[in-house]
């Protein structure tokens, strides 16, 4: 009760310092309860994201939210003051361009909050997974990172079905893009695996939604950009964990052959599980720096073969990769199983790298890269990323135009490509793919460094992403912008197409007034 009475009092305090003086100095009174800060650390966490690119004026003030409730009287309080100001949830801030930003409001940081001092001393925190093993699903707090899902589920032997390449990515944040990785071809993206939101509408509603109960808000959530409300709790769909394993790659020099082995697998997504892989991805190369392969670390010195003697057509080799997950049960089998899969593949022979480790290693692969970046100081450093939707009847036109033309020999980071089956996405929900049955993932994820050998610089590298964005409209390859970043309302209307009118009536119920997400730059806050 005391908790909640000194909130009401932060956000009043909040209410008269945005609306009459601006002054960052009155809002130190705000943190009285260690919910609300204005602590220099706080504020200049949540002004930073991964990409490093933008660096608008800082939130005003930090909320580290115990419950759902705090975050609903925050936005009732923003929704309903006179001055109103903006309210953006941030994950784990590893967003490109500033979208879990708010200039001016109120940031609500949603991961970490169980670490946080203040919230800590006062024994206040956002719930813990719940797994529930009978009905195969766990309810997470919206501000959960995916390592701790899994690792919760883990225990019940259980573990979500869909993933993201990279585990330390809250479920509020991914579920607001759609939640990617090579289990998409089978499971769909992450969006497609929910059951159940809590989520507090831009009034300050909370609200639980589901396909049975509220489902237009269900629908506008998932893929959402943060637009209609914030997620505070998720009942994520779960799958008994495999144990291991098996992760297999294999390189191509030709195109078409690549993508026609991507095709086929994925078109195998109906298959009995002895019948398919279970994750199907892959990338491009055409340089073996350090960064380029931050992905790429079974490719061992000691393999026979060297990647500069594979003569690629056009420079550019193409790395296929695909996993076969199993329980050591069935350890007997596995290797007949991935053979007869592999028989079908038309890969330069001689060019299988294979490995076996535990499901929980594979999945938390990246972070691994990620502490050998930090490692070399290569991680908190610009990345000018771009990923790309890019339907199937158009990849090849992209891989002569962008890869064999505008990248050079020079990528400056791991450039991934994999296709996706679209009847895997639910058209309801607000995430935009191209108008084709299948279309791939182009993901550009590069690092800009000032000194880079292994890299270009960051002007270089965004006008090399405007260049291909350029390419593909003049080439008339549809693509849409996966995290998309755009600056115009005329933009914004061509990204969503067909849904721009249902996603613009849905902001106009949810969230009146902008207050939600405005980093996104889709809604000007109207006050
Ligand atoms: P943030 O950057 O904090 O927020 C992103 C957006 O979501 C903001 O608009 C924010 O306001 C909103 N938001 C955050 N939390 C909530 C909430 N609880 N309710 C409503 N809105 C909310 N994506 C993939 O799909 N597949 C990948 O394999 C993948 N790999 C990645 C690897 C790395 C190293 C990085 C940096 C990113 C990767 N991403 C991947 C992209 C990632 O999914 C998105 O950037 C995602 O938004 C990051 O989650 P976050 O928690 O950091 O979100």
């Amino acid at each position: 009760m005391a908790t909640k009475l000194l909130l009401t009092f932060a956000i009043c305090r909040l209410l008269v310092t945005v609306g009459l003086t601006l002054d960052p100095t009155e809002l130190l009174l705000l943190g009285v309860d260690g919910q609300i800060s204005v602590d220099p650390t706080d504020v200049e966490t949540a002004s930073l994201d991964f990409g490093l690119l933008t660096r608008p004026a800082p939130p005003l003030a930090v909320l580290h939210p115990a419950s759902a409730q705090d975050i609903a009287q925050l936005v009732k309080a923003a929704y309903g003051s006179n001055f109103g100001f903006t309210v953006s949830a941030r994950g784990h801030g590893h967003s490109i361009n500033g979208q879990a930003q708010t200039a001016n409001g109120v940031v609500v940081q949603m991961s970490g909050s169980k670490r946080g001092g203040g919230l800590q001393a006062s024994g206040r925190k956002p719930p813990e997974p719940r797994v529930w093993p009978g009905e195969r699903y766990v309810d997470v707090w919206g501000g959960e990172l995916w390592i701790d899902v899994l690792r919760s589920t883990l225990e019940y032997g259980l573990a979500p079905k869909s993933w993201t390449d990279y585990l330390y990515l809250s479920v509020g944040g991914t579920l607001s893009n759609a939640g990617i990785s090579g289990q998409a071809f089978n499971h769909g993206p992450q969006i497609s695996n929910v059951h159940e939101l809590d989520v507090v509408t831009g009034k300050g509603d909370l609200l639980t939604c589901s396909e049975e109960q509220n489902s237009e808000l269900f629908h506008a959530v998932l893929g959402g950009l943060g637009q209609f409300g914030i997620i505070t709790r998720a009942r994520i769909s779960l799958e008994p964990a495999p144990q291991r394993v098996r992760w297999i790659r294999v390189l191509y020099s030709n195109f078409s052959a690549f993508s026609r082995d991507q095709e086929y697998l994925i078109s195998l997504h109906a298959q009995p599980s002895s019948q398919k892989f279970d994750y199907v991805e892959g990338f491009v190369i055409v340089d073996e720096g350090l960064i380029n392969n931050w992905r790429s670390s079974f490719f061992s010195p000691r393999n026979p073969v060297k990647i500069s003697s594979l003569d690629p057509n056009g420079g550019v080799l193409y790395c296929l990769e695909i996993t076969k997950n199993y329980q050591e049960s069935t350890a007997s089998t596995i290797d007949k199983e991935v053979e007869l899969l592999l028989k079908k593949l038309n890969f330069i022979p001689a060019t299988v790298f294979t490995t076996d480790l535990l499901y929980v290693d594979f999945l938390d692969r990246v972070h691994k890269a990620e502490l050998k970046l930090r490692s070399k100081g290569l991680w908190e450093v610009p990345h000018p990323w771009l990923n790309l939707f890019v339907p199937k009847s158009k990849i090849a036109d992209f891989d002569k135009g962008v890869f064999k033309g505008i990248l050079g020999n020079k990528t400056s980071g791991p450039i991934l490509i994999y296709p996706m089956n679209k009847n895997k996405w639910d058209h309801r929900s607000s995430a935009v793919t191209p108008d084709e049955d299948v279309f791939y993932l182009v993901a550009l994820l590069r690092s800009a460094l000032d000194n880079g050998e292994e890299t270009h610089s960051l002007e270089y590298l965004s006008n090399q992403n405007r260049r291909i964005l350029r390419f593909c409209n003049d080439a008339g390859i549809n693509v849409k912008q996966y995290l998309p970043h755009y600056t115009t309302h005329e933009e914004w209307m061509d990204h969503f197409g067909n849904k721009w009118d249902w996603f613009y009536q849905m902001k106009m119920e949810l969230d009146p007034r902008h207050i939600l997400a405005s980093g996104q730059q889709i809604f000007t806050p109207s006050f």
